[in-house]
């Protein structure tokens, strides 16, 4: 015969209570919950060369802290370093083509798998195929916000824009030599670095980089469009004015 005990029953009656409110109030999470948890903003900038990816991607780097990673200074950084990969990427770069997807998905993938990136980032100029695009939807999925801003921009203004646009060496800020020059002739306003105009950015390579867009960069217009996360812009206006219609396109942090 066992002894009853009140005391040890009733105990074991409020500890069961608290157990069972407790879950009530903060019920355990899912795993899929769990990984989701973040749900760091991946901000996809999209858009024509020209179009000011880069410009409005650094100022979104200066608002939400999050890192800025452009594919095309990703690929410049190892033209200077002369990697084997700058070595092969080059080739392509030169006469305006794209860099085949592979070597573009080790190296972002490479890149977004650092610590800085796990609170989100920018891309800038990465997807650029619907092979990209698919690949990084399959890494992001559950695991990541993405919002795409498709700047837009007509050909002739590209044009226009990039056959006067200087970048600097350092840091990759372009400035556009009539319409958002440098406070001072050939030097970076940010980081004192030399400005220098890109090697593909001469009319003849500009002219076959815009043809390049249109094949195989303009139907992720499309593929965005699907999946009710792209937002368009029309850049023909400052890039004050862009900014704050990229902005808004931006959800606020939940508290
Ligand atoms: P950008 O600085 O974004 O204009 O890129 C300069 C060049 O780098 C492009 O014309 C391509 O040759 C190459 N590139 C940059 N990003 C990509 C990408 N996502 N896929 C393929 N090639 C790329």
């Amino acid at each position: 015969l066992t002894h009853f005990n009140p005391m040890k029953t009733l105990f074991k009656h409020i500890i069961a209570g608290a157990l069972m409110a407790g879950s009530f109030l903060f019920p355990p999470a899912h795993s899929d919950e769990i990984q989701s948890k973040p749900n760091p903003l991946v901000l996809i900038m999209l858009g024509p060369p020209g179009a000011g990816k880069g410009t409005q991607a650094s100022m979104l780097h200066d608002q939400l802290h999050i890192p800025h990673i452009s594919t095309g200074d990703l690929l410049r950084e190892n033209i200077r370093q002369e990697t084997p990969l700058g070595k092969q990427a080059k080739t392509f770069m030169d006469k305006g083509n794209l860099v085949p997807d592979q070597l573009i998905l080790d190296m972002l993938f490479e890149r977004v798998a650092q610590a800085d990136c796990a609170q989100g980032y920018i891309l800038d100029g990465f997807p650029r195929t619907l092979l990209q695009a698919e690949s990084l939807q399959t890494r992001l999925k559950g695991h990541a916000q993405p919002i795409v801003l498709n700047l837009d921009l007509a050909d002739a203004q590209i044009i226009e824009r990039l056959t006067k646009r200087v970048v600097c060496e350092s840091c990759g800020t372009p400035y556009h030599l009539a319409y958002s020059p440098p406070k001072k002739k050939g030097i970076c306003d940010k980081c004192s670095g030399k400005l220098i105009q890109r090697t593909d950015d001469t009319e003849a390579v500009i002219t076959k980089r815009l043809k390049v867009y249109h094949d195989q960069t303009a139907p992720l217009i499309d593929y965005y469009n699907k999946l009710n996360i792209l937002h368009s812009i029309d850049c023909n206006q400052p890039k004050e004015k862009i900014f704050s219609e990229v902005v808004a396109y931006i959800p606020k942090p939940s508290k």
